[in-house]
């Protein structure tokens, strides 16, 4: 499993989202505090993804563990951005190691993560990939299951479907299909995050102007507030939302 978060809100620099809190996304690369689903450490690669603007965001993403790489610490020290979506990988057993299996996935303004798994992976969702452009598959980021959800969910982004019922048809759908997976994905374009808690913790805390989402509390702020199983969120800067999944 994996550990993700996102923030939107005034610009804050990446270092005071990814290292500066007590168990910061860095830190729980090495000593998560809640790894359900089995795993130890998330060393397997890491991402950031962030919007220096108004236009696309831009990724930093490694095949190695965040602890480890050199460069970002100076990176997140010069870099601020209203928004943030951030990932450390535990790839799961028999999927491969790679720059490009890391979160964030993305296109255009999309930013996309996955904390979890697709049990049966692949037979269990071969038909759900059929049903996808065959440019689609030939195309996809890796050889991982994030990398099939990311183009389930972009697939129906390009159709035009609100993010939210997208996020919430990936789920249902892959969840049909393959019983017991965990799907906490996580997907923004800057200015809306939704994200889905299914199988894994997700927690959120909310200010008058801030949000942040994550696998878990990076502080004790008595502000978190777990998300319950089941459950989708859209927040913006400003605002949450949350209702149950299957009401999509
Ligand atoms: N199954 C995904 C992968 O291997 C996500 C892993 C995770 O959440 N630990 O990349």
């Amino acid at each position: 499993m994996c550990r993700h978060l996102a923030y939107l809100g005034p610009p804050v620099s990446l270092r005071s989202l990814l290292f500066d809190p007590p168990y910061s996304l860095v830190r729980q690369s090495w000593a998560p505090r809640d790894m359900r689903g089995g795993g130890t450490v998330n060393a397997d690669g890491f991402g950031v993804g962030w919007y220096p603007g108004d236009g696309e965001p831009v990724r930093y993403r490694r095949a190695q563990p965040i602890w480890g790489d050199v460069t970002l610490p100076g990176l997140a020290e010069v870099t601020t951005a209203g928004a943030v979506l951030a990932a450390v990988r535990s790839a799961t057993d028999g999927m491969p190691v790679q720059e490009s299996a890391a979160a964030p996935f993305a296109e255009g303004r999309w930013l996309f993560s996955h904390n979890g798994v697709v049990r049966g992976w692949p037979d269990s969702v071969v038909s759900l990939a059929a049903a996808l452009p065959v440019r689609d598959l030939l195309t996809l980021d890796a050889p991982t299951d994030s990398a099939l959800l990311w183009a389930l969910l972009r697939h129906r982004l390009r159709s035009g479907v609100d993010p939210a019922e997208a996020v919430a048809a990936t789920v249902g759908e892959v969840e049909k299909a393959a019983p017991g997976s965990r799907l906490n994905l996580l997907l923004t374009d800057g200015r809306t995050v939704v994200a889905s808690a299914a199988g894994h913790a997700l927690s959120v805390r909310a200010t008058p102007e801030a949000v942040l989402l994550a696998s878990e509390p990076h502080d004790d702020d008595p502000g978190w507030r777990p998300v319950p199983a089941g459950q989708l969120v859209v927040a913006t800067s400003t605002s949450v939302r949350t209702r149950a999944l299957a009401g999509a």
